[in-house]
């Protein structure tokens, strides 16, 4: 890996592959993901950069491991835990391990961020009948959620 990989401007950098969100789910097509430094580098952690195309979402999942994300491009909103909350350029979420989270890109415009996340994961698991009762007892987590 060089050192710098140079952007080229429209969120894609030099030498960095824009990849499939999920090859399983491809209902998610509509998420790009570039790893921008990780294992390779002598991380324990990943730094990727996830491009949501408008309208767009990313799985609503739950999972051991934590995120940090700060968001780059667009905007678009997040459920964390039990809250759905706005996000523009800039902002910080923090998903806390065994959270479940969901983002989605608004409609008019992609959402783009960059997500830190550890190399060694448990991948997560989707929500069970039960848990989508309880998740969608509040009406705007009702009206938030896609699966
Ligand atoms: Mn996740």
């Amino acid at each position: 890996m060089k050192p710098v990989a140079r952007y080229r401007g429209d969120f894609q950098w030099e030498g960095v592959a824009v990849e499939p969100y999920s090859s399983e789910e491809p209902q998610l097509r509509d998420v790009g993901r570039q790893v921008l430094a990780g294992a390779d580098d002598g991380l324990r952690c990943e730094l990727r950069y996830f491009e949501v195309q408008p309208g767009g979402h990313t799985r609503l999942e739950r999972h051991r491991h934590a995120h940090a994300v700060v968001v780059l491009r667009g905007s678009g909103r997040a459920l964390v835990g039990d809250e759905v909350w706005d996000l523009r350029p800039y902002d910080v979420v923090r998903v806390a391990p065994s959270t479940w989270h969901q983002l989605r890109a608004d409609a008019a415009h992609p959402l783009g961020f960059l997500c830190m996340v550890d190399c060694e994961r448990d991948r997560g698991t989707g929500p069970t009948p039960a848990d989508l009762d309880r998740l969608r007892a509040d009406p705007q987590r009702a009206a938030f959620i896609r699966l």
